[in-house]
């Protein structure tokens, strides 16, 4: 039994440590690839973090121009436009075109809007305002510029700077009569704070800075400390430190440059950076971040993968344990239990005999040997089958007699052997308890059920085959004496012959 253990035990030992090996093999190759995709990771991240700001802001601007455009395009500002210098002196017809504006400022929530007017140099505001222009003002001849240029429409970003700190973005879209002529230019400013904001869920998402800076790398919006407005990311302590810079400014078009630390895979302390230069507002659009939060991020999908892999594995080993130690239960009770009645069988009545004996567990206690009477008849008469179940039947009834005062085994064919520890007083009536209760139980009836018995008191220190002597002497008095009675062992009984089991006395004795 204890060898069984012990192999089994090896084998449970063994395969956790297959295990072991293999957790430990695929944390390895999890831990590299992850190193190494780090890099991609940051490559894409930078990418899809860019792209879905310039769809944004494309997006933004979009609105903005087609709003713009049905402004200029609305029948009745064309009209107005074409009799503005017949009406010069009618404030009603001037206040026509301040109602137009006010309505659009209102339901899109612009800054200002205005309509400058070509021929007549003056710049109507929605707020009833109007102003002469002036080619020695900058922004007004911005506009007379683009009035007299090719171009549909025209952006320009924070065109008053000083007034406020939110980036604005001023379209302005031409506005002509039916022959081309251009009449004047229809202007909406709009605030940016709402695409910033957009801007910085953005960053949040994935974890990145996000700013927009002039083609000399002066950061014009940013929601990010680390790189705040007014600040340079070309200057020696801005985002590249010391690298030559002239590489990295995009030019022309569209034009992207990644950045990515020292070429040192284990290095956590990198930085990123991806610059992509946006044609509509002539601004760089700056993608950047700390690799150490995206090497934790990636960490940390590492670890809870491992420990979902752990969690499994031990899921494995448990299982495992648990279907080995069955079997080997299995195994042991087969070696040691008797096929047919369930019970001890004589090999581990032995065993367990000795056990008991040498922890003095047995003294002031009995042993009993118990055969079936014309058990030959049983199997003659019933037939063989009949005969195994009143072995089994007896051996049932037997386990319930002794409980815990004792314990039972198959000693062969139809005898059983058993102890009764000192916890019985009277052995004499326990059997005789469960011969009354064979002889009333139904099958005992049918099987015609009847015990000869033999006890002997325990000696201290004798061994088995000497109890069972003894015990078989007091049986052959009982078989004598007209079966069906059980009878405690005397040195008186000696002269009788033991010849009734001699052959068990002598299996007992190997
Ligand atoms: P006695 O009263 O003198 O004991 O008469 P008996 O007929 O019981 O004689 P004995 O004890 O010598 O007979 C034992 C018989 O038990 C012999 C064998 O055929 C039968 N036997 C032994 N093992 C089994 C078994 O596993 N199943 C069945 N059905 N019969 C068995
Ligand atoms: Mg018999």
């Amino acid at each position: 039994m204890d060898n069984t253990k012990l192999k089994s035990s090896k084998q449970i030992a063994l395969i956790c440590l297959v295990i072991i090996v293999a957790f430990a093999a695929s944390a390895l190759m999890f831990a590299i690839s992850s190193i190494k995709n780090t890099g991609a990771y940051v490559e894409h991240t930078t990418d899809m973090t860019a792209m879905n700001i310039i769809r944004e802001l494309d997006m933004g601007m979009a609105s903005s121009v087609r709003t713009a455009k049905a402004m200029a395009e609305n029948s009745f500002v064309v009209d107005w436009a074409k009799k503005e210098n017949s009406h010069a002196s009618d404030p009603e017809y001037t206040k026509k075109l301040y109602d137009y504006l006010k309505t659009s400022y209102q339901e899109n929530n612009y800054n200002f809007v205005f309509y400058a007017s070509k021929e007549t140099g003056t710049i109507y505001y929605q707020d009833g305002i109007s102003l002469k222009m002036s080619n020695y003002n900058t922004e007004d001849r911005w506009l007379y510029d683009f009035m007299s240029s090719n171009l549909q429409y025209r952006f320009t970003l924070n065109p008053f700077k000083a007034s406020s700190g939110d980036a604005t973005l001023l379209i302005i879209y031409k506005l002509t009569d039916g022959s081309k002529k251009t009449l004047g230019t229809i202007g909406i400013s709009i605030n940016l704070a709402m695409m910033e904001n957009s801007i910085l869920e953005l960053g949040n998402y994935y974890n990145v800075g996000i700013a927009f800076t002039d083609l000399d790398g002066n950061v014009l919006i940013s929601k990010e400390y680390s790189l705040p407005e007014g600040s340079n990311i070309f200057a020696k302590d801005g985002l590249f430190g010391d690298i030559d810079n002239t590489q990295l400014m995009p030019v022309e078009g569209a034009f992207t440059v990644k950045w990515i630390g020292q070429n040192d895979i284990f290095n956590i302390n990198k930085q990123f950076c991806e610059l992509r230069y946006i044609k509509a507002f002539n601004w760089y659009l700056v993608v950047y971040g700390s690799g150490e939060a995206i090497m934790l991020a990636n960490r940390n999908q590492l670890f809870l993968q491992l420990g979902l892999l752990a969690l499994l594995l031990l899921l494995m080993i448990a299982v495992i344990i648990n279907t080995i130690s069955q079997y080997r239960n299995r195994i042991i009770s087969l070696a040691t239990m008797d096929e047919l009645t369930k019970i001890m069988n004589r090999k581990s009545f032995m065993a367990r005999f000795e056990y008991f004996s040498k922890q003095h567990l047995l003294e002031g206690g009995h042993l009993f040997l118990i055969d079936i009477d014309f058990f030959k008849t049983i199997n003659d008469t019933l037939g063989h089958a009949a005969g195994d179940e009143a072995l089994s039947f007896l051996a049932e009834k037997l386990t319930a007699c002794i409980g815990k005062d004792g314990f039972i085994a198959r000693w062969g064919g139809d005898e059983f052997i058993g102890i009764f520890f000192s916890t019985i007083k009277d052995p004499l009536a326990q059997i005789r308890a469960l011969s009354a209760e064979l002889d009333e139980s139904e099958t005992g009836k049918r099987l015609h059920l009847t015990l000869s018995v033999g006890i002997a008191p325990i000696e201290a220190g004798l061994p088995l085959n000497k109890e069972v002597e003894k015990a078989d002497i007091a049986l052959y008095t009982s078989k004598k004496n007209g079966r069906n009675q059980a009878t405690m062992y005397h040195e008186s009984q000696t002269g009788a012959e033991p010849e009734y089991s001699k052959e068990l006395i002598e299996n007992s004795k190997k």
